[in-house]
């Protein structure tokens, strides 16, 4: 019997045992993947447990992503790079770690908008928090041309650009208009969109009419960002693909097959969510 988890400090709303549940049980696999609240002060003796313990390895969310980092042997590129993780696992007796929201997010925007190019893309990512760290650093290996970076501190998105280069912007809510003239794709990573109470001023008018608008927020399904998107005509990207795709790489470590995201995990998680979800 392989044992998987998933710890954070809230975790009771949690849907990635529904993912993984369904992927376990669509493969038959003799194995399950179990929320565990994991209180900061008991996160090293958890990672400990890991190394030998029952659990093979672990899903990993707020508050422990960056203090993880810590207590595993070795974080791959990505994670050194992003300074934070979502994935672990137990390999040759030592814990491996990386970072698969990046991932995640990429193979959402791809699959829900086949034709959307990275190659030179301008991208605006609203936000400068744990997740638009891991969006930057997946989307400048995705080659694009510009990140700008539009955020209420805007001292934290400095912080981000400095650390990420030169292709990476901040922007002001003086230079958003022209910003979002030439954007591509423009995402929320505003915890923000969860009750439409966004403090950014966007100049919706001088967006692009062909730039996709994504949000990272998956509760509700469609964000108020999002629907004021679609009113204007944008193709829109929800969260929950994100969620889905970033768990791939995981169950893949864990239970040896790599799953597929389908419509029926989609809506089955999407009826999680909202009840009256309808595809
Ligand atoms: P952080 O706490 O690290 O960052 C939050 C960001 O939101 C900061 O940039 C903050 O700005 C900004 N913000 C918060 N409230 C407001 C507001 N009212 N108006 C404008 N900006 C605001 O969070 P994360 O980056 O870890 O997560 C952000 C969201 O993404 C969460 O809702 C989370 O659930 C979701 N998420 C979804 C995933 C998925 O798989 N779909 C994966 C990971 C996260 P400031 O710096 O000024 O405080």
């Amino acid at each position: 019997m392989i044992k998987a988890s998933v710890i954070g400090w809230p975790i009771k709303h949690s849907r990635s045992p529904l993912i993984h549940g369904y992927w376990l049980k669509q493969h038959g696999i003799e194995g399950s993947y179990e929320k565990i609240a994991v209180e900061p002060g008991n996160l090293g003796a958890f990672v400990n447990s890991l190394r030998t313990g029952e659990y093979i390895g672990s899903n990993v969310t707020l508050p422990h992503k960056e203090s993880v980092l810590t207590f595993v042997d070795l974080a791959d590129e990505r994670a050194q790079r992003i300074g934070a993780v979502n994935t672990i696992w137990r390999e040759a007796g030592k814990l491996h770690a990386t970072s698969t929201d990046g991932q995640g997010f990429v193979v959402s925007v791809e699959t829900t908008v086949p034709n959307f190019q990275w190659k030179d893309a301008c991208v605006t990512i609203l936000g400068a928090g744990g997740s638009a760290r891991a969006l930057v650093d997946e989307m400048l290996r995705q080659d694009v041309e510009r990140v700008d970076l539009y955020n209420r501190t805007s001292a934290r998105a400095e912080q981000l650009a400095q650390h990420f280069g030169p292709r990476v912007h901040v922007v002001s809510a003086q230079t958003i208009l022209d910003v979002f003239r030439c954007t591509h794709l423009l995402v929320n990573t505003t915890s923000a969109g969860l009750q439409g109470d966004m403090e950014l001023q966007l100049p919706w008018p001088a967006l692009r009419t062909d730039a996709i608008v994504a949000d990272i927020v998956y509760t509700p399904l469609i964000t108020t960002f999002l629907q004021d998107a679609r009113k204007r005509g944008h193709a829109i990207v929800p969260g929950l693909g994100m969620l889905l795709h970033q768990a791939v790489p995981g169950f893949e470590k864990w239970f040896g097959v790599r799953p597929e995201v389908t419509q029926a995990l989609h809506d089955l998680v999407a009826r999680d969510i909202d009840p009256a979800y309808i595809r």
